[in-house]
């Protein structure tokens, strides 16, 4: 690496250097032609904490430059008035479809993970998305979806049967084992976990996840069981076997206890366990109807199904409108945190920004759209409960930071810096603001206008860019 009038550039063979230093005088670096140039944008970046007008040159999809100066570039974006941020990293993204993921993209996400369910067949996942997508994507090997397997449920997505239901056999715990450590073999860039779904799971049983994920130092990505006690369950798996632990959607999972939560948190990573979480800007939650999350509807009061919005329609539920859909299966919404908790959860400094996403043919849920706008626009800009800075950490650096002890790849994501992925996220914070809802969950947020993925324009002046795919898995070498 050399540095020159204020430019940064990766190294560079010997023989181009001496051909360099020969025109030297008559061009210098500035003038010489990358792929692509941002000009003169508001660099913003978490890990060096720069944040000043640079110029970013990309060749061969890396950044090759950082530049206080003019830099060329065969094509140029003018970034003037934009923020140029590493592009934001969902840890927890259950939309991993070409439809979903144009939602994501169009939101600024140029790497998409689907971490708490996960897959039972890491190969297979993989293969379906080669050669590659519009945005980078990456999978857990997940324990809901292997007790699936292993003992026949007959749903796909989220248990309904005895995955849910039944307490597994020694037999069948050991096969789950097999499979999830098959899976870390296989490239799974973590362990997903979610004893709410599969209730029936023991607490024995759950352990043998976290020794199975700790014999490759994976981190365990958990939608907890229900209150501090299901909180308890897996910090102490994290310390009896020294694997990592991630608990998902702090928000959801805390509601009226966020506050605790994170305090517990914070206390077990004070006495160095290394345990991390997330949470979404909304107050409504999503999940589906037929799964073990919803077992105990009879003894709801009549006033609980209210809580409950079925999208298809936008129509509130009652006693008999859930038990008809229950038995027809989907997503479906649940109002059931104040502003206050998700405010608690989004402005926490432990926590990273994660969409749990989902959307299927328009049906599923605005943070899908409208996560990273919506924290950009109503956190930063309009309460100012967040500054940039912090923001664009809990959506870059932290989930980077997050994997990148198993998986070297995100070692180079998160980050503006030479030598880096150039995944850049261009928006105008003056503007950058969510407009899906859930009655309208696609609408494409404002203020968004650039989204390079691995150097290539996948949103460009505001609109996803047709027949392109330069997304690539995120996978732990085997
Ligand atoms: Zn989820």
């Amino acid at each position: 690496m050399q540095r020159a009038k204020g430019v940064i550039r990766v190294s560079t063979p010997a023989s181009v250097l001496l051909a360099a230093l020969a025109v030297a005088a008559i061009v210098p670096i500035a003038a010489q032609d990358f792929e692509l140039v941002v000009l003169n944008g508001r660099v913003v970046d978490p890990e060096s904490g720069l944040d000043a007008i640079r110029s970013v040159g990309i060749s061969g999809g890396k950044i090759a430059a950082i530049s206080d100066g003019a830099l060329k570039g065969r094509r140029t974006i003018d970034a003037a008035g934009l923020v140029v941020a590493p592009g934001f990293i969902d840890l927890h993204e259950h939309g991993q479809t070409d439809e979903a993921y144009g939602y994501e993209a169009a939101d600024g996400v140029t790497t998409s993970f689907e971490l708490e369910v996960g897959t039972g067949d890491v190969d297979r996942w993989y293969k379906e998305r080669e050669p590659g997508r519009l945005i980078n994507y990456g999978v857990s090997v997940g324990h809901i979806q292997v007790r699936m397997a292993v003992l026949h449920d007959p749903s796909t997505f989220l248990p309904s049967g005895d995955a849910a239901h039944k307490v597994a056999s020694p037999a069948e715990i050991a096969e789950m084992v097999q499979r999830i450590d098959d899976g870390l073999r296989k490239g799974a860039v973590a362990v997903g976990l979610g004893p709410s779904y599969t209730a029936a799971a023991t607490q024995w049983e759950i352990l043998e996840v976290f020794r199975a994920a700790a014999r490759h130092h994976a981190p365990v990505h958990v939608h907890i069981r229900g209150g501090i006690a299901g909180l308890e369950e897996v910090i102490a798996g994290s310390a009896i076997t020294g694997t990592p632990l991630h608990v998902v959607h702090i928000n959801s999972s805390g509601l009226a206890q966020t506050r605790e939560m994170l305090q517990i948190i914070t206390e077990a990573r004070s006495r160095g366990l290394d345990v991390t979480t997330e949470a979404y800007p909304y107050t409504a939650g999503m999940s589906e109807i037929q799964s073990a999350n919803y077992d105990a509807w009879e003894s709801w009061p009549n006033e609980r199904f209210a809580t409950l919005e079925w999208p298809v329609t936008g129509e509130r539920l009652t006693r008999e409108t859930f038990v008809k859909y229950r038995k027809i299966g989907g997503p479906v919404i649940g109002h059931s945190n104040t502003d206050e908790m998700v405010a608690v959860a989004i402005n926490s400094p432990i926590t990273a920004i994660a969409s749990d996403g989902y959307m299927s043919n328009g049906i599923g849920h605005p943070r899908t759209s409208g996560t990273y706008s919506r924290v950009l626009g109503h956190y930063v800009r309009e309460s100012g409960s967040l500054s940039l800075m912090d923001a664009l950490r809990k959506m870059t650096l932290m989930p980077a930071q997050r994997l990148e002890a198993r998986v070297p790849a995100m070692r180079n994501k998160g980050r503006v810096r030479v030598g880096a992925d150039a995944d850049l996220t261009l928006f105008d914070p003056a503007r950058v603001a969510d407009r899906a809802t859930y009655r309208q969950p696609t609408l494409q947020p404002e203020g968004i206008l650039h989204v390079l993925v691995n150097g290539v324009l996948v949103v460009d002046a505001g609109k996803l860019v047709p027949g392109v795919a330069p997304g690539r898995a995120v996978r732990v070498p085997q």
